[in-house]
Order: C-alpha cells, then sequence, then structure tokens
C-alpha cells in the first residue's frame, strides 16, 4: 500500500500470501497524533490510558495523541480492497525458495510454480535464535479473551495501557481494550525466552478478570495467541541486493517495545521512496534509536522486576505526550537523553557506551 501512494502502478506488484487473511488473528493497537487509517475504517479511539505497577496507579488524559485499536479483520478487509482497486496480483501461494540473480529474483512458490521479478519485500515470519550471547533478544507472547461482562466494568474512553502483574521468569502486563462499558479485549503481553501452554494465558486472565472487576465474565466470544520476537539483531542487514526483509523479519518490531503497526507504517513508507531511488539501498534504521532500543531491551531482561518501574516512572515523570514521543522514536535527540534520564541512569549510560561501542568496532 505504501507502494501504491508512491505512485507504483499496481500491475507492477504481486502479494503471494497463504492466508486468506480474513480472521481476526490479533488487534492493533497504536497511539498517533493523527489515526494512520482512513475514518472509513472502523478503529476503537480513546482519550485516556491507565498504567499500574507495584501497587500503584496513573491515569493520564492523552492531548494531541490519541490510542487507536483496529481488529485484524477489519485491516484486512480494507487492505485487500485498495490492492485490488490498484490491480495488484494476490498469489494466495506460499514462496519456498528465493533464488536471485544479477538481474532479478526467482521465487518458487508452493506447487512448483515459479515466478521472476525485480525485487522482493520478504516479510515471512523469521526464525530468531535464542538466547544469544551477541544480541540482545526474548520473546514477546500473548494470549488474550474477548470478553462480556455482567457488568458496566470498563470505561470506554481509556485503554489499560500497561498493568503490570508479577511472574516467575520475565515480565507481563495486563492490556485492556474496551468496545463498549462491558465488552474488551483483556490481553496479556509476556517478555520471557519461552512461550506458555494456552492454559497459563487463560488462567492469568481469568484470575486478573475476577481480581480486577470482582466478577467473572459472562462471555468470551473470542481468544487470541500470538508470539513475536524481540531482538536488537540488525535483521535488515541480511537484506539483499534484491530481497529486503520487512515487517518482523526485517527487524521493524521495536526491540523495547514490541509496537510495531506505526514502525510498519512509517518504514513501509522509506522502503516505497528508497525503491524508486537509483541506486536501490536496501533500508536500516537510525543508529541513535537502535542503542536506545538495545539499552532499555537490554535492561528489561537482565532486570525483569524493575521493568514496571520504568515505564511507570517515564509516563508519571514525563507525561503522555514526551513519552510517546520517546517510545515512538520522534523525540530530539536531546529529548531521548531527558527522557532517559527518568530510567536508572548509572545502568543506562553504561549500557549505552557498551552499546554504542560495539556498534563502532562493528561487534553489532
Ligand atoms: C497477538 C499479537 C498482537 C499484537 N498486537 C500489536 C499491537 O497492538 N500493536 C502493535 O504495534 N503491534 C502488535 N503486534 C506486533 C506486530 O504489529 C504484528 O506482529 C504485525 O502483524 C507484524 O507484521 P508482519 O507483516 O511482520 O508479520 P505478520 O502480520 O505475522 O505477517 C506475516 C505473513 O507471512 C505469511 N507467510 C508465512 N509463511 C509464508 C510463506 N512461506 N510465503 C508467503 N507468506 C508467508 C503469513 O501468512 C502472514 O500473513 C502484535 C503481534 C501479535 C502476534
Amino acid at each position: 500500500m505504501a507502494m501504491l501512494d508512491q505512485g507504483w502502478s499496481g500491475k507492477m506488484i504481486s502479494i503471494i500470501e497463504p492466508s486468506p487473511k480474513n480472521s481476526d488473528d490479533r488487534t492493533w493497537s497504536y497511539w498517533a497524533k493523527d489515526p494512520l487509517l482512513p475514518t472509513s475504517v472502523k478503529q476503537q479511539i480513546f482519550s485516556k490510558i491507565e498504567l499500574a505497577t507495584d501497587g500503584k496507579r496513573q491515569s493520564h488524559q492523552l492531548n494531541p495523541y490519541r490510542y487507536y485499536s483496529v481488529h485484524s479483520s477489519t485491516f484486512y478487509k480494507y487492505a485487500k480492497e485498495v490492492l485490488a482497486k490498484a490491480g495488484v496480483t494476490w498469489l494466495n501461494k506460499e514462496a519456498n525458495d528465493l533464488s536471485e540473480n544479477s538481474n532479478d529474483v526467482e521465487v518458487t512458490l508452493s506447487g512448483e510454480e515459479r515466478i521472476r521479478a525485480d525485487y522482493v519485500l520478504d516479510s515471512r515470519p523469521p526464525k530468531i535464535e535464542m538466547p544469544t550471547p551477541r544480541y540482545n533478544a526474548t520473546l514477546q507472547h500473548f494470549g488474550g479473551w474477548f470478553v462480556e461482562m455482567p457488568i458496566n466494568a470498563f470505561d470506554s474512553e481509556e485503554v489499560v495501557f500497561m498493568d503490570f502483574i508479577d511472574i516467575k521468569d520475565g515480565v507481563a502486563f495486563f492490556y485492556v481494550v474496551p468496545t463498549s462499558s462491558t465488552e474488551a479485549l483483556v490481553e496479556i503481553a509476556v517478555f520471557s525466552e519461552g512461550v506458555w501452554d494456552r492454559n497459563a494465558y487463560d488462567d492469568q486472565i481469568h484470575s486478573y478478570i475476577l481480581e480486577k472487576y470482582q466478577k467473572a465474565p459472562s462471555k468470551v466470544f473470542r481468544k487470541e495467541y500470538g508470539v513475536i520476537p524481540m531482538t536488537d539483531e540488525p535483521l535488515w542487514k541480511k537484506s539483499t541486493k534484491r530481497v529486503w526483509n520487512i515487517g518482523t523479519r526485517g527487524g521493524w518490531v521495536q526491540p523495547s517495545s514490541g509496537y510495531a503497526f506505526t514502525r510498519i507504517a512509517r518504514f513501509a513508507k522509506e522502503v516505497a521512496q528508497q525503491l524508486t531511488t537509483s541506486p536501490q539501498i536496501p533500508w536500516s534504521p537510525s543508529p541513535v534509536q537502535q542503542v536506545f532500543n538495545s539499552v532499555m531491551l537490554g535492561y528489561v531482561i537482565d532486570n525483569p522486576k524493575k521493568a514496571g518501574a520504568i515505564f511507570y516512572n517515564l509516563f508519571a515523570e514525563n507525561g503522555p505526550e514526551r513519552t510517546f514521543d520517546f517510545l515512538d522514536e520522534s523525540a530530539t535527540f536531546r529529548q531521548t537523553v531527558q527522557l532517559m534520564w527518568s530510567c536508572p541512569q548509572l545502568p543506562f549510560a553504561k549500557r549505552a557506551i557498551k552499546e554504542i561501542i560495539a556498534r563502532v568496532s562493528g561487534a553489532k
């Protein structure tokens, strides 16, 4: 879609995707000053966020930011309509092998069919090695329930952004995204090296709802589960002249937070622009942001019990606007350094120096 916005003809683009992409396999939330999707696409919009950790709670009115949430089925429907209208070919197949030549790339599809392309943007789910001594890496895994409550449990203006809970290994927080005063998505996000059995997410969600709202849900409409890597491995360096890794495979999931929707929109635009320039240079992110993300991710992995306090203090001391700018990587270098002042200063400074040295010496 970013390529169409950039003026590419849809007839020059093919999408290879084995899934029909019509299910609600995830729910994307993001913060932004202006919505990333047109008003014709249904999104939940929130003007307040809540954070909680260690028995403390804070609620913030958002201005000029808003918090948005869109169901994947809604987004897929919209995207498929835009692509079809532009004449983009949709091949309902798997891409199994890519063979790059000096002039093009041969893509072998399921059923042994072969097609050729000048460039391939590859977003197939990557294999991430874990643990790795060289990089900061863990998994973010999710379990979520879409529930109906027998009481008016939710404030439909407010999203629970992060409500940290204690777990044995790793970091975990809940987020609650209401669709009305009685219905919401209640989801747990966990940072740890191994995914859980589905029952373990379900048990945590059930206990959280009972404890927070003093009632069990009257209905569970749907459940969602998923996993993404959180790593500062520069996955985009695996791109070659004609095969560019994008999305999770390209390192577009923010290593420090696991958020990707806004980054994907921004980086897709950059990739579409770079494809129209000559010579085409595969995309890579800014070094300052790489260091910031590595410092945050490394600290959270090594100090899981302190993760809640880091996020809580960032919002409490700087307010949502400056913190969202910072997490969004749109703050200036000076603002970024100021915000990091709210974090444990000496450990963060030591890690920042280590990360800069690793990059200057080529170790990362
Ligand atoms: C449950 C969950 C909730 C999330 N919530 C948020 C959120 O609220 N906000 C946010 O910013 N981020 C969120 N994320 C993170 C991130 O936004 C998503 O993971 C996002 O979908 C990543 O996009 P992607 O294109 O890299 O991967 P995907 O969306 O996973 O797409 C990969 C595609 O590759 C296809 N595929 C697989 N094998 C092949 C093959 N051989 N050939 C061709 N295609 C293939 C798959 O069918 C799939 O469609 C969430 C992630 C999960 C898992």
